[in-house]
């Protein structure tokens, strides 16, 4: 297969050539190609709870759900991504991991765009605030044995676990999941600096969703986000939705790190639903306004997650302009490998897998026109053919 479009780093026209899976060469394309198409390299979703009515931390949930959950995301540039499993009871979450193994052992589609498994929780922060809306019955302190009979049930696809280190616990937690090869991200957490800074020294090595999920309150110096901004081995990973942070608070997280900064979307199940009021499965009734916000029926201040794709994260930031289109693609494509395995694994690069997508640039908004993984055609808007 070959795809001919502009490179989304350079503007110019480029073949790429795809073979076996891979990119088996890019050449110089035809100058005379229509300008509102680009290549570039699939996204890359580290934190998603479930979208389009489909809810990954609702048991209940099937092997065929995480094969339709895997062809919606694909449909929105999303190759790969990482089930989030949050706070639930021990049994729950066990069950949980098992559906999506499950799913990646009968399906070889999912398999390929299931990257790993994210958990997060419930070694989480028991206060209320950083523990945002992860139910207090079931926070608890860090507990390997647990961990391991999770990470048994799932084959071995927990990659990345979101903890917050005020517990004792923690730091002989994070040293040996950093040992299995686990990413470990502070999130949910209440944490003093120094049980930052120890967490850091443990190998922990990423913030989750930064800025969302702490008190409404801080100290105004010396707090747990400034201590984790000011981190040079942590990755940052943020929510760019329009709701969760600020534009300047956005701004000022990815200027402090403009090459460890990685977009999530944190969808929940409501992303891609139209608007109105919904039935949470815990908590009240949830409320979805026009302009794509989700927040709680009785209390219209507080967020009840994220509706929206990564794909709209990153329009967000060309749309406002924090970030150039080639920028604000590579934190929520190659960035987010490079933060997993210290060097991006799906560049637009000969030898890298084909997992690729075209995409429309009309006015400001970028739109998925086709999607490869693993050199397959997998979506293809007809619209626009
Ligand atoms: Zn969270």
């Amino acid at each position: 297969m070959t795809i001919e479009a502009l490179d989304y780093r350079t503007n110019k026209p480029i073949s790429v050539h795809i073979k076996n899976g891979y990119i088996d060469n890019i050449t110089a394309g035809n100058e005379q190609l229509d300008t509102s198409y680009y290549i570039a390299p699939g996204l890359v979703d580290l934190q998603i709870n479930g979208f389009k009515g489909i809810d990954l931390n609702t048991i209940g949930l099937t092997i065929a759900d995480l094969k339709t959950l895997t062809q919606i995301l694909l449909e929105k540039g999303i190759t790969t991504y990482y089930p989030t499993v949050i706070s639930n009871s021990d049994i729950a979450t066990e069950s949980l991991l098992k559906v999506i193994a499950k799913a990646c052992d009968s399906f070889t589609d999912v398999n390929a765009c299931v990257g790993g498994i994210h958990l997060e929780g419930p070694f989480l922060s028991i206060e209320d605030g950083p523990r945002g809306a992860h139910s207090k019955e079931f926070i608890k302190a860090p507990d390997w044995d647990l961990f391991s009979k999770w990470q048994k049930a799932s084959g071995n696809r927990i990659k990345i676990i979101t903890l917050s280190p005020e517990w004792p616990e923690s730091i002989t937690f994070i040293k040996k999941c950093v040992e299995a090869g686990v990413i470990v991200s502070i999130g949910h957490t209440a944490a003093t600096t120094q049980q930052i800074n120890d967490a850091i020294e443990a190998g922990a090595s990423m913030s989750t969703h930064l800025g969302n999920a702490s008190h409404a309150m801080l100290p105004r110096h010396s707090n747990y986000v400034m201590e984790q901004l000011a981190s040079d081995e942590l990755w940052s990973s943020l929510i760019a939705d329009g709701f969760h942070l600020p534009d300047s608070l956005l701004k000022i997280f990815i200027k402090t790190k403009p090459n460890k900064s990685i977009l999530v979307s944190d969808a929940t199940s409501y992303a891609d639903l139209l608007p109105g009021t919904y039935k949470a499965h815990i908590g009240g009734d949830v409320e979805l306004d026009s302009n794509g916000r989700l927040f709680m029926k009785n209390s219209p201040k507080m967020l009840a997650g994220s509706a929206q794709s990564l794909l709209w994260c990153v329009n967000q930031l060309i749309k406002k302009q924090i970030l150039p289109l080639h920028e604000a693609w590579n934190m929520a494509s190659i960035k987010p490998t490079e933060s997993l395995f210290g060097t991006s694994t799906n560049y637009l690069q000969i030898e890298h897998p084909a997992d690729l997508v075209v995409f429309k640039k009309e006015g400001d908004t970028l739109k998925i026109i086709k999607t490869i993984k693993s050199g397959r055609l997998v979506f293809s808007n007809s619209e626009n053919n």
